[in-house]
């Protein structure tokens, strides 16, 4: 009998299961695929390694205004595609490595939850019965595939499969202009595709700041990106992709359509009816710690459908694993960032001058462009970058932050750490940013809020 059963080892999962077994519960991982699940395997991991290649291949083609020409500049997919598949191997090995040593038992199969017998909870995986005394839940998340018709043609791929291409696409179609269209957008177009864009929206990267999003499709249009904004795909046909725009029809060619139209929260079929647990849009719903309403049932990651990021689903495995343990904690969802690492980088955390007066909070913000801090020049060619800055107007306090360009990825967690503290920007003003860093244009921009005719 285990203390805890953790079914699903990806981000959520491993990391609750590694916390908890340190801790001292008895404890049991269920995956049915890889450690590390979606995250390490298929979507946060691989997709950077390939940007990471794409973007040397970019710069090796574009450094001539910085005084450096390289000839003979060559991008080599099998040797990509290895190296991604290396880093893949050695963290599955690290993950595995933490929960040995954490105590975990690690169960490969799918696992399928039985009805709760003797007060205890059994999850069948294979011919093997798992039983526990608390069952958490970290199943994440699947693509979600459109009824379009023709989107079974073997051309059309998810993540899953456009992470492990064998050749570059000539031309690539990608139906869905959120963070993860985006971000694959880039890498193929940078390294030699034709790729369009199809966007139901009027604009690319989800819910992002106004001014944010503008800057990104023209700096992404300026790498190649076609974008069909305010467009629906209608049907996919070999070698053409069929969409409406403005109630007229219109195709698009590709060897290759990438569907990234979203994902949802991986709930059927795992046998949460077994023990009563009602799913709302096909989400687990929970509190503040993970608690699905079901005694000693918790739920974290993808699978409550909230923010269906890794580090959400990390923070939300603390959470629960606390709770186990009676430690109140309440997961941050306020000051939680969000990168689209694309190049360039868009980082935002927070809330946009819209949020704000929709929470009924009297806001200001201010904007800078990138083009004043003497880092991002000394780096930057012909780039575009701003940051705005989103405070309280009756105190200052900072509520929002949003950046694209320099490596603002890398910057952001700052700008969490001033939401997530409550901080003014009297207090940010006493902080030392080092120069010359990009970073120092969080500070600057705060510098020209002006409170004085505050009410
Ligand atoms: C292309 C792409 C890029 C992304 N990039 C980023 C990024 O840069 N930053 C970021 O924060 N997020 C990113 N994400 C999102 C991130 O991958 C997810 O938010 C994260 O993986 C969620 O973690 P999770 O543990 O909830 O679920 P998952 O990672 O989905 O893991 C769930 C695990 O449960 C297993 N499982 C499911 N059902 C069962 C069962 N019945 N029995 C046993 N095992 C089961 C699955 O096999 C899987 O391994 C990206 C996603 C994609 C697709």
């Amino acid at each position: 009998m285990y203390d805890l059963i953790v079914l699903g080892g990806g981000p959520a999962g491993y990391h609750a299961a590694a916390k908890a077994g340190a801790a001292g519960l008895h404890t049991v991982l269920i995956e049915k695929r890889h450690l590390g699940g979606v995250c390490l395997n298929e979507g946060c991991i691989p997709s950077k390694t390939l940007l990471h290649s794409a973007k040397l291949f970019s710069s090796a083609k574009n450094s001539q205004p910085f005084g450096v020409t390289v000839s003979g500049a060559a991008f080599d997919l099998p040797t990509v595609m290895a190296r991604k598949q290396k880093l893949i191997e050695l963290q599955r090995k690290g993950i595995a490595g933490a929960l040995k040593k954490s105590g975990v038992t690690v169960e490969t199969g799918e696992g399928i939850i039985l009805p709760k017998q003797n007060d205890a909870f059994h999850v069948k995986v294979g011919d093997r019965i798992v039983p526990g005394k608390r069952l958490l839940i970290c199943t994440g998340s699947e693509a979600i595939r459109p009824p379009i018709r023709g989107s079974e043609n073997p051309m059309v791929l998810t993540n899953r499969e456009i992470l492990s291409v064998d050749r570059i696409p000539n031309r690539l179609a990608v139906i869905g202009g959120g963070a993860i269209g985006l971000e694959l957008a880039v890498f193929f177009a940078e390294i030699g595709s034709s790729v369009t864009v199809i966007e139901l929206l009027p604009s690319i990267g989800g819910v992002l700041d106004g001014d944010i999003a503008s800057i990104l499709l023209r700096e992404l249009e300026k790498i190649g990106i076609a974008f069909q904004l305010e467009s629906k795909v209608t049907a996919i046909g070999d070698g053409t992709v069929a969409f409406e725009h403005g109630g007229t029809g219109r195709t698009v060619d590709a060897d290759r359509v990438l569907l990234s139209v979203g994902r949802r929260p991986l709930t059927k079929g795992i046998g949460l009816e077994a023990i009563g647990i009602a799913t709302v849009n096909g989400r687990i719903v929970t509190d503040g710690q993970g608690r699905t309403g079901i005694p000693d049932v918790w739920a974290a990651g993808d699978v409550n459908g909230v923010s269906m990021l890794a580090h959400t689903a990390y923070r939300e495995a603390d959470a629960c694993v606390n709770d186990m343990f009676g430690r109140p904690d309440r997961v941050p969802y306020e000051a939680i960032p969000a990168v689209i690492y694309t190049h360039p980088e868009v980082a935002v955390v927070g809330m946009t001058l819209v949020d704000a007066e929709k929470a009924g909070i009297p806001a200001r913000s201010h904007k800078l462009p990138l083009s004043v801090n003497g880092r991002y020049l000394a780096e930057t060619e012909g780039g575009r970058g701003l940051c705005k800055v989103v405070v309280d107007r009756r105190d200052g306090t900072v509520v929002g932050v949003h950046m694209i360009g320099g490596s603002c990825s890398e910057m952001i967690f700052g700008a969490a750490a001033m939401i997530h503290e409550r901080l003014k920007i009297d207090d940010i003003e006493k902080f030392v940013f080092p120069h010359p860093t990009v970073s120092e244009i969080i500070k600057d921009t705060m510098g020209f809020i002006d409170l004085s005719d505050n009410k």
